[in-house]
Parts: structure tokens; sequence; C-alpha cells
């Protein structure tokens, strides 16, 4: 059996198909209708092999993850996801039947969860595993929610714990086993929060590269500065065994969180809250006149370097 054609077995019937989806997996293209007064919001991200997943990481959190990534990128800007295509670059070694079953279920468990439909893609061999996925989504025209937009005084707000994929890594690198292996190759991208808070976020990102230079984004792109109060970052119990400097590096500097991180005027933070008193909102600071980002805990200025992933 070709590689492709085993390829083509697997990926075939993966997802369930989409209502907006014409022409699936099969031809040359996939033909999709755009919702009426709606926009096209596009991303891809790219995950390699012993760079953005340890070795040994299982083929269903590989299939999971990659995908997973892509969907956060469109729920930050607050787009509704529809498909996804998916490439990848197949070592040999890997173009059997188990690797790819199970990198399908993990593709495919995470697109049933979000009602996303897999339309296409591309295979090739290579030395090393690598999977690049093509996202799309769809937000009412004019609405996506992009990292200019912060202004003085607005809340900064993250949507959940942060730090626990940066430990867990820590812990897979070192051969240790860790009660955060799931935060680290199963992230749950944050989808009906970015869509609920069209209309009332002033600007927002997901937080991939560390909380500290992915805020640094926000910063920059709004002109503005922020003062973050580092003891009102939400966290899992776990870092609270590590030094203060320690749990500070993984939730500032650390990385892999796919949360959320947005502005909200306090009065919208307030109208949103009422509306949606289920989604989980934590604010962490504010936003100030300026270009620094100040961290405080307990009111005391912490001085810290902020890093955050370097890709190269
Ligand atoms: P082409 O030569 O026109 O690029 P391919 O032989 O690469 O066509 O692919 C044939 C069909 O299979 C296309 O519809 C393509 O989208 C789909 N396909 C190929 N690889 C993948 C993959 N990794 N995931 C999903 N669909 C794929
Ligand atoms: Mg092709």
């Amino acid at each position: 059996m070709s590689e492709f054609s085993l390829i083509y077995q697997h990926f075939q019937h993966a997802t369930k198909k989409h209502t907006n989806t014409t022409l699936g997996i099969g031809d040359d293209c996939a033909v999709s209708g755009v919702p009426a007064d709606s926009e096209l919001v596009s991303c891809v991200d790219t995950l390699v092999m012993g760079r953005h997943f340890p070795i040994g990481t299982s083929a269903y959190a590989i299939g999971f993850k990659a995908v997973a990534v892509n969907l956060s990128d469109l729920a930050s800007m607050g787009a509704t996801p529809y498909a996804i295509l998916l490439g990848i670059s197949l070592p040999s070694e890997l173009a059997n039947d188990d690797f790819l079953a199970e990198l399908v279920r993990g593709v495919g468990d995470v697109c049933e969860q979000f009602g996303v439909e897999l339309i296409g893609g591309d295979t090739t061999g290579s030395s090393v595993l690598t999977l690049s996925v093509t996202a799309l989504g769809f937000v009412p025209k004019g609405q996506a929610i992009k990292r200019a937009g912060a202004n003085i005084d607005d809340v900064v707000c993250v949507s959940g714990d942060i730090g626990l994929a940066s430990v867990a890594l820590q812990a897979v690198l070192q051969g240790k086993n860790t009660p955060l292996q799931s935060a680290l190759d199963l992230p749950q991208p944050q989808v009906a929060l970015g869509q609920a808070l069209r209309g009332f976020a002033s600007s927002m990102i997901d937080i991939s590269d560390g909380l500290g230079q992915d805020l640094g984004h926000i910063l920059t792109a709004s002109q503005v500065g922020a003062v973050i109060e580092l003891d009102k970052i939400p966290t899992h119990d776990e870092l609270n065994q590590l030094s203060f400097e320690q749990k500070y590096q993984h939730i500032i500097n650390g990385g892999d969180d796919y949360q959320l991180l947005f502005t909200i005027s306090p009065d919208n933070l307030t109208h949103f809250q009422n509306k949606h008193p289920n989604l989980p909102i934590y604010p962490i600071g504010r936003i100030v006149a300026g270009d620094t980002l100040t961290l405080c805990y307990q009111d005391e200025q912490v001085m810290m370097n902020i890093q955050g992933w370097q890709h190269f």
C-alpha cells in the first residue's frame, strides 16, 4: 500500500461533514460557503517533533494538540471554528496503521469537540515528523478581536490556570511522571469564551509563548503599559510546591498554556460577568499609560526577566 493511500484511508472519514462544506477531502481543493455577513479568519501553526512536542509524545496527543493550538488562535480572535487542513511530513518508520490510527483519533476527537471538519491536507515523506495545521473560522464582519485595542484603565484578564504545561514539560524532559501531563498534551482551546467576548473585550491573544511575552504583544500593538499582580494569576496547586522564583518563571516565561489573555473595560467586565456567570474570567491586572510591563506581588514590585519562548 502506498504512503498516500494509507493516509487517505485514515483521513477520509476522520471528521463529520460541516454544513458550510460543498466539497471536502478527495479533490484538488475543498470548496466551502462563507456565511452571510461573516469574514473568514485563518491561521496556520506548525508542530515539529522534538521542538514543539517532546519525543515520546503519544500519536493521539500529537494529533490532538496540533489541531487544538490552531483552534486556540481562532478563539483568540473571537472566531467560530469551521474547518482545518492538515499537512503531514511523515518519516517512513511512522507510516504505519497503528501510528496513523492514533494520530487520526486525536485529530478527530478535538474536531468533534468543536464541530470542526477536516476538509483537506497534504502528505509527504520527511526525516522529522511535522504537522502543519491550517484552521479556518468565521466572525461577524468587523468583529474580530485584535491584539491592538487595549485602553488605559482596562482590566487585564486570563481564562484559566497558567504555567501547568511548562511544569509538565520540565518533568517530561527529566523523565519524570507528572500529574499535569494532560495540560501539556491535550490543551483545551477557549473557543466558547473567545466568541462570547466579541463586543466586550478590547484586545485579545492566546498564551502560547508565555504570559509575559504574549502580554507584551498586546502592549506593543496597543501602545500601552500594564501592571500585573502575580498573586492574582490562577494556577495549579502543584506549582505551590516550587520556590517563588521557579513558580513565577513557569507562569510568566513558560508557554503552551493556550488560555486567553484579554483586556476589557471595567464596565464591560461587569456586564460580561452578569451575562455569562459560568464562563471563566480571572482579572490579573490593569492597563496603564506608557510602554512598561510592571509585575507586583502583594503590592510590592517584583523584578523578573520576561523571555517567553525563544523560537530560534
Ligand atoms: P494533490 O496532488 O492535488 O495535492 P493529494 O494527492 O495531495 O492531491 O491529495 C488528495 C486529496 O487528499 C486532497 O483532497 C487532499 O486534501 C487530501 N489529503 C491529502 N493528505 C491529507 C491529509 N494529511 N489530511 C487530510 N487530507 C489529505
Ligand atoms: Mg497534495
